[in-house]
């Protein structure tokens, strides 16, 4: 526990609780896992990173969209789910072409060369907006800067081979990546699914499914 009585490990065993509750009252429905954390996660951040530094995200940036990020079933589950709530059949079926084309490009790219290349995420819109921004995925939630400009410069520098540095607000991403492992946990537990994949390996297998 930190002096301010911020303690991410006593956080993290109830949002374990949590997400195995959802997954085993509703275990056709592991969408509910992962919107339980993230809720929890969300009031966690609220609460413990008010005057821990300003967070430089927001609309229109979508600098570090280009990351691999690696995402759980119920996350999965959570996005195929809204997707095709919002999306027209035409407009699914053109998503579901692109993550195809998607797969191939990544195929075996590691996470530096796939930067390297500067794929943007199929979910960014193009005006540098998340289009799913309501039920992103915890570990786009943990990345965060404090600097947009630096955050910027560090992801051009990174097409040039050089790792991208970004100040981040720690304790926020302690927030959302511990919330990440408390749902990764919880599905080990319910002897379910505890992959973490990337993003578009994962959505393109729900959204075939
Ligand atoms: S899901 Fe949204 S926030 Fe996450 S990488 Fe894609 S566009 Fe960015």
């Amino acid at each position: 526990m930190t002096s301010d009585g911020f303690d991410i490990e006593t956080l993290c065993r109830h949002w374990k609780v949590s997400a195995l509750a959802e997954l085993t009252a509703h275990p056709n429905e592991s969408h509910r896992a992962a919107t339980a954390v993230i809720d929890l996660a969300e009031r966690a951040a609220v609460r413990w990173t008010f005057n821990t530094g300003a967070i430089a995200c927001g609309p229109g940036c979508g600098s570090c969209c280009q990351l691999n990020v690696a995402i759980l079933e119920p996350e999965a589950d959570l996005l195929a789910r809204h997707l095709c709530r919002h999306l027209s059949a035409n407009r699914l079926q053109r998503m579901q072409e692109h993550l195809n084309r998607l797969a191939i490009r990544v195929s075996g790219l590691d996470d530096e060369e796939r930067l390297a290349c500067r794929i943007p995420c199929p979910l960014l819109d193009t005006g540098g907006n998340c289009s799913i921004h309501p039920v992103r995925p915890l570990m786009c939630r943990a990345i965060t800067s404090t600097d947009a400009a630096a955050c910027r410069e560090a992801f051009a520098l990174a097409a040039l081979g050089e790792t991208p540095r970004v100040l981040m607000n720690l304790r926020h991403r302690q927030i959302y990546a511990g919330a990440f492992e408390a749902l990764a946990t919880a599905l080990a537990e319910a002897g379910r699914d505890d992959r973490s994949l990337p993003l578009i390996l994962f959505l393109r297998e729900k959204l075939a499914g």
